[in-house]
């Protein structure tokens, strides 16, 4: 769905990722792994072309349907919005496509009801859990209907059981008819959550980074593990 062919990057006279290769295809979950540091963070930048690559390396939507969304490290979220303006007003003011107030609204309900926030979404951020702040942040980026969901460490600050929650809850809404996710690329430091999640594992090694080593997960998704239904969680 997107590629990035020899991408190296240098801020200044430090170089942070030394020309690295990575296709992102239809229908998979991919980790991306490494040190602090390593360049995870700057690389989904340049997948989102909120960066250029260096002279030389390129960055490549291949898909006609490709549209991204970003999840970041923290859920930045508007202290002084509710749940459901934080969802609504970037698609009213959405750079690509312009929602009017009303759609808007419908979409952004909906998409804090696939995160499960149906009961909160008048509750400004303070009034919600790390969890459930995270939970927002997500709604919103899938709110947009990306093809692609991008993610830098979500789940980093939350703690264990609640990690897990919102594993399966991702699971979930990548396999959910609901919405139009084919791919999801997400930085994480936890190796167990990689295994647990994705399809490919992508290795960063330390700076200057290329994409050192792609291996592929030798688990069976959920699904051809016979977890036919994904096991549903109550708050
Ligand atoms: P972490 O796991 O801690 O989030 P990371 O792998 O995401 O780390 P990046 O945020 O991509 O790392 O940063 C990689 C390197 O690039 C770091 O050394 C950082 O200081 C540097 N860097 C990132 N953004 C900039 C910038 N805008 N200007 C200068 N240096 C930057
Ligand atoms: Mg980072």
């Amino acid at each position: 769905m997107l590629s990035l062919s020899d991408c190296s990057l240098s801020f200044g006279e430090v170089q942070v990722l030394n020309q690295v290769n990575l296709d992102v295809y239809r229908n998979e979950f991919i980790s991306i792994l490494g040190p602090s540091g390593c360049g995870k963070s700057t690389m989904l930048r340049l997948m989102l072309q909120l960066l250029g690559p260096d002279k030389g390396g390129q960055v490549t939507y291949t898909s006609s349907d490709l549209s991204l969304g970003m999840v970041f490290q923290k859920p930045v979220l508007m202290p002084w919005l509710t749940a459901v303006q934080n969802v609504t007003l970037p698609l009213e003011l959405g750079n690509k496509k312009k929602f009017t107030k009303q759609e808007a609204r419908e979409k952004a309900e909906s998409a804090l009801r696939l995160v499960g926030l149906q009961d909160f979404m008048n509750h400004f951020p303070h009034q919600l859990s790390g969890g459930m702040q995270q939970r927002a942040a997500i709604a919103r980026a899938l709110a947009a209907d990306p093809t692609v969901l991008l993610m830098d460490e979500p789940f980093g600050a939350l703690d264990e059981l609640t990690r897990e929650k919102l594993n399966f809850e991702l699971l979930r809404l990548w396999e959910s008819p609901e919405t139009s996710l084919s791919s999801i690329v997400m930085v994480t430091h936890s190796i167990q959550e990689s295994v647990l999640l994705s399809d490919r594992v992508v290795m960063m090694s330390p700076r200057p980074a290329g994409v050192t080593d792609v291996i592929q997960v030798p688990l069976p998704s959920p699904r051809e593990a016979g977890m036919e239904e994904l096991p549903e969680f109550h708050y």
